[in-house]
């Protein structure tokens, strides 16, 4: 499929809309997309473990009927790029790029850890590919291998949780995408000030340029080396921090530096075809639901 460069879609997206008018069922598009951190291990159940949420949530999501999609269906059907029925569906993503994505490992405290690459592949063992045809999850990952070992080291178990060695084979399953999650997260625990003066530990200090390009632009070029010939096109703010240069002039206008097509926030509803592309909500597991039950309240 052609991708068009982005602040392409503009005309694409009026002659859409008219289109969409004749169709009430596709321009109420309404997509829940949920996120999870795979490090998120404080216990062994629903509340504490967002491997047990996801594994729980797969099937939950199942019962009720609904459909799990890519995200860049959901982006792609934003930006007019395609024109798929996406009635009553779910996208899932997963942010920061830990190993608990995609390897089983041992948790020093909680033992052992099904990834959440396994408990997809458990699923479709356990209910049939057919039941979720289109079953998958996207990853959103942290590129600089310095800030992974960093944070591997100070904010971790220092056990190398953080490595890249799993990212082609899980963007190659069919099952994963991965995506960019900036270059260092700008996280507390690297070296400060960043580039340009950056103060760490938020990502709204990520306001000009130069700043834009380190943490974006380079990460982008970072991840594709890793994933080539995929790219990464879904830009995943750290922190949740929407910085207003980045939503409003970065992203919009220097896409043939950053690639980017999309980018995902935190809003709390689903994405609609009105959604600003470079803020597109998503429900985070720990935050907008603890239970099963909240899960499904959100997803009625
Ligand atoms: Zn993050």
């Amino acid at each position: 499929m052609q991708i068009r460069p982005a602040g392409a879609c503009k005309r694409d997206r009026s002659s859409l809309q008219v289109i969409l008018s004749l169709f009430p069922s596709i321009s109420a598009m309404r997509v829940p997309v949920l996120a999870y951190h795979a490090v998120n291990i404080a216990g062994n159940d629903y509340a504490t473990n967002d491997h047990v949420a996801f594994a729980a949530d797969l099937r939950l999501i199942d019962d009720l009927g609904l459909r799990i999609v890519p995200l860049r269906w959901v982006v792609d059907q934003l930006l007019g790029l395609a024109d798929r029925n996406l009635d009553r569906c779910v996208a899932l993503t997963c942010d920061d790029g830990s190993a608990f994505d995609f390897h089983d490992l041992e948790h020093p405290e909680h033992g052992a850890q099904r990834s959440l690459f396994n408990a997809m592949r458990d699923f479709i063992a356990e209910r049939g590919a057919q039941a979720q045809p289109d079953l998958h999850l996207t990853s959103f990952v942290i590129a600089s291998p310095e800030a992974r070992e960093r944070m591997d080291r100070v904010c971790l178990a220092g056990k190398g949780w953080m490595g890249e060695d799993w990212w082609r084979e899980a963007s190659e399953s069919g099952l994963m995408a991965i995506e960019n999650h900036s270059w260092d997260h700008n996280h507390p625990c690297m070296e400060s000030p960043g580039v340009d003066g950056l103060p760490r530990g938020s990502f709204l200090d990520v306001n000009n340029h130069t700043r834009a390009e380190a943490e974006i632009a380079a990460a982008t070029r970072y991840i594709n080396q890793h994933i080539a010939p995929r790219r990464t096109q879904i830009f995943c703010y750290p922190f949740s921090h929407v910085s207003e240069y980045l939503r409003s002039e970065y992203l919009p206008r220097f896409g043939d530096e950053h690639g980017m097509q999309a980018a995902m926030g935190d809003g709390a509803m689903p994405v609609t075809l009105q959604a600003d592309r470079w803020n597109l909500p998503r429900y985070i597991c720990g935050w907008h639901w603890k239970s099963p039950e909240a899960l499904r309240a959100i997803l009625r």
